[in-house]
């Protein structure tokens, strides 16, 4: 299994893919961090 990518606690360092800055988005009581281009927000599709 694989968690999202390897980007927690990694805000604004670049993606280990393309590059682009991580973003931390606040969950309930959760940070999560994404790359805005491989992860575009999930819950949207
Ligand atoms: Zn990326």
């Amino acid at each position: 299994m694989q968690r999202a990518f390897k980007v927690y606690g990694r805000t604004n360092e670049p993606c280990d893919r393309c590059g682009t800055p991580i973003e931390k988005t606040r969950t309930v009581g959760r940070g999560t961090w994404y790359c805005p281009h491989c992860q575009p927000r999930g819950p949207e599709r």
